[in-house]
């Protein structure tokens, strides 16, 4: 431990080696600043989204980038206050193993996407309770579509939710569940 030579205080760490926090108040100040500036630009935003509109990217290396979740569908990102939405491709037939039934509806433009939760009635807590209250809590949402299965995730930009509706649609087991279905329109 080191003590400072002229006022006898313990030393504290910073990037710029030992200080004194009477003596060195000031530098120790302006370097908290420097730190908390860096921090910021480092967060993600719409400014400096890593993801270019109409590209197509690996799932895994997007939401490393964005910090999402593993499998999630809806995710939120609480640094940087935006919600990232995977839609993925459906295997026709094979409905046990997707039991979210999101399409694009090409006649209105409206993604139709489903809320989080594989079993049972959904409801709106968690994700989406946060999604369904984006347009209100002035929250950004990105949105990544894969088109076909096993292919890339194209990012298709920012999209507003229009409506939350609520519908029926089979469970992991094929059982009848309420489920919530938000109709999400993309931003020109
Ligand atoms: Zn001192």
């Amino acid at each position: 431990m080191q003590f400072c030579t002229q006022c006898d205080s313990k030393l504290v760490k910073s990037r710029n080696g030992q200080k004194c926090p009477k003596c060195d108040k000031g530098e120790l100040e302006q370097l908290e600043i420097q730190k908390n500036n860096e921090k910021k630009a480092s967060i993600i935003s719409s400014e400096n989204f890593p993801f270019e509109k109409g590209s197509y990217y690996v799932q895994k290396d997007v939401r490393k980038k964005l910090n999402c979740g593993i499998m999630s569908g809806i995710n939120y990102n609480q640094e940087g206050n935006f919600i990232v939405i995977f839609m993925n491709a459906h295997e026709l037939n094979k409905q046990e193993t997707n039991p979210y039934l999101d399409r694009y509806d090409s006649e209105t433009g409206l993604y139709h996407y489903t809320g989080k939760g594989l079993k049972g009635d959904q409801t709106l807590t968690g994700v989406n309770a946060r999604l369904a209250s984006s347009t209100v809590d002035g929250i950004d949402i990105h949105f990544f579509r894969q088109h076909n299965v096993g292919s890339n995730h194209e990012y298709v930009g920012l999209v507003k939710l229009e409506k939350v509706i609520q519908n029926l649609q089979p469970d992991e087991h094929g059982k009848s569940r309420k489920v919530y279905e938000f109709l999400l329109r993309p931003v020109e």
